[in-house]
């Protein structure tokens, strides 16, 4: 499908390879769909979260495609905790996983982020690989779709601002059925439209890749 890029093909067709032009990434020859999601519950969290997409955009081999809303969200974990600011953002990217988890804890850690080992306790960015294209690893330290994904109204409402509902979480199910199996309570969006990026700019491509990748599913 003329377009659409998928994975699997390009990694192997990339095979592994440095490219010239970013020395010391591994990168891929053709750019993947990755969905991205966002959290802070720590420091103006709002701020955390609108600055991360602005950071994200300019993520090198990488274009930003769409962001949702911010969600206000009931925190899970320790009790006590403040509540939680969500997004999702959506990137095409030539970045190959480990590089693009190296430049998200890049990130997490300009944003002050410490990791003290407590799970699920509160901090001030924490960004998460949820969508590879059509990826599924299980390695240490990096497991695609992300584990938790399908359980978390948090990750799957803002995803579907940026992904059509028949996206096909490799693995884990259709987008749409796992909106429906899942407890929305507690996910409220802010007011506002986009989180920090001009949608309108950038809304034809994504929809034209989304509308290609989603025929593609329905080929399946
Ligand atoms: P967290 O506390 O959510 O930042 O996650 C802790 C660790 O999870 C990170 O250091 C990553 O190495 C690992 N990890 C595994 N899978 C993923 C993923 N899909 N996206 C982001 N981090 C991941």
């Amino acid at each position: 499908m003329p377009g659409a890029v998928f994975f699997t093909d390009a990694f192997e067709a990339a095979s592994m390879t440095l490219t010239d032009s970013s020395p010391g990434w591994l990168t891929l020859d053709a750019p993947v769909a990755v969905w991205i999601g966002l959290g802070s519950n720590l420091q103006e969290p709002e701020r955390q979260v609108r600055a991360a997409i602005g950071e994200l955009a300019a993520l090198p081999e990488s274009h930003l495609q769409a962001a949702s809303r911010l969600y206000r969200t009931a925190p899970v974990g320790p009790p006590g905790q403040p509540d939680y600011i969500n997004a999702v953002a959506c990137l095409e990217t030539r970045l190959a996983p480990r590089a693009l988890l190296a430049e998200l804890h890049r990130i997490e850690l300009a944003h002050g982020r410490r990791r003290d080992g407590t799970r699920w306790g509160p901090r001030i960015l924490d960004l998460d690989i949820l969508v590879y294209g059509d990826a599924r690893f299980d390695e240490p330290g990096l497991t695609i779709p992300h584990p938790e994904m399908a359980r978390r109204a948090f990750v799957l409402v803002p995803l579907a601002d940026v992904a059509p509902p028949d996206l096909a979480v490799p693995g884990v199910g259709i987008l749409a059925e796992l909106l429906e199996r899942c407890e929305r309570d507690g996910v409220e969006p802010l007011g506002g439209q986009a989180a920090g990026v001009n949608l309108s700019a950038i809304k034809s491509g994504a929809t034209g890749y989304l509308e290609e990748r989603s025929k593609n599913n329905r080929g399946k």
